[in-house]
């Protein structure tokens, strides 16, 4: 997470995303338009390097909606494509899953640094790091739009989808006020049974990890300048999962299929506990 400054990762173009936020927000909304579970909210509009762009917050529900709420988001980094493509086929498959969304509500934000994006770079156009700036005084103007967007929200679950162009392998970061909520393990076991590379570095980031899981306590964190999980942490989310898929070690498709592994899994679990 904190390792690939100013890194440019080595990935090509994804299907259907050629490093162009037009072309991913026409695809969105193509989903709004063929299924009546999706709405697509404009959260505000920045301009950043004479480019203008929008923020959008998609909400994805049911008739009657799921009582678990769950919120999903990608390219906070913008040399982390896996993410943002796993968000968009997350939505894309989802979007018509009735039974999916009689459990669930999700609030998914699909590419939070559109400029970082377009440049392939972890920064925004102005070479600032979106993922330090949750909780300060005067935020970027990004960060500004997407916390009055979360402003009075319950998260039951959270999950930020980020890439690490330096880890070999997969790991994660997972925070939760219970530890019954806790997936991070189960994930990790999947995936390396799929055959995938796990970090199983005892220190990762400066950070004790653990067979690939980082848990840290969350009033070990510092209060300000956060990173947008820790921000939706403590915000009140239960569960709180950072996923970090190994940026150059794995083509991209490779990285996309895990982060949406690891989805299926985190939701499998939320689901079952529920219905328990
Ligand atoms: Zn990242």
């Amino acid at each position: 997470m904190n390792s690939d400054l100013g890194a440019v990762s080595a990935c090509g173009n994804i299907r259907g995303m050629d490093r162009s936020y037009t072309e991913l927000i026409a695809r969105l909304k193509q989903v709004e338009t063929s299924s009546r579970n999706v709405r697509m909210r404009e959260l505000g509009d920045f301009r950043i390097a004479e480019r203008e762009y929008t923020l959008y917050r998609i909400d994805l529900k049911g008739g009657e909606p799921g009582p678990v709420r769950v919120c999903i988001s990608a390219g906070m980094h913008g040399d982390e494509p896996a993410g943002i493509e796993a968000a968009a086929r997350f939505l894309e498959k989802s979007a018509n899953n009735e039974s999916l969304l009689t459990i669930f509500s999700f609030v998914i934000f699909p590419c939070d640094n559109p400029s970082g994006y377009e440049l392939d770079t972890r920064y925004n156009a102005l070479g600032v790091d979106l993922n330090r700036e949750f909780n300060t005084r005067r935020p970027a103007d990004e960060v500004a739009i997407l916390q009055n967007a979360v402003e009075g929200e319950q998260f039951d679950h959270v999950y930020e989808l980020h890439e690490d162009v330096d880890s070999y392998g997969l790991y994660l970061y997972e925070l939760a006020v219970d530890s019954s909520l806790r997936v991070g393990p189960e994930i990790i076991r999947a995936v390396s049974a799929a055959g995938y590379p796990i970090n199983l570095d005892e220190c990762i980031e400066g950070r004790e990890a653990r067979c690939g899981v980082i848990a840290p306590g969350i009033s070990r964190f510092r209060k300000t300048r956060l990173p947008k999980a820790l921000y939706m942490a403590r915000l009140g989310a239960r569960h709180v999962m950072t996923l970090e898929t190994p940026g150059r070690a794995l083509p991209v498709e490779d990285r996309v299929t895990i982060q949406l592994m690891a989805l299926a899994i985190a939701l499998e679990r939320a689901r079952g506990r529920y219905e328990a």
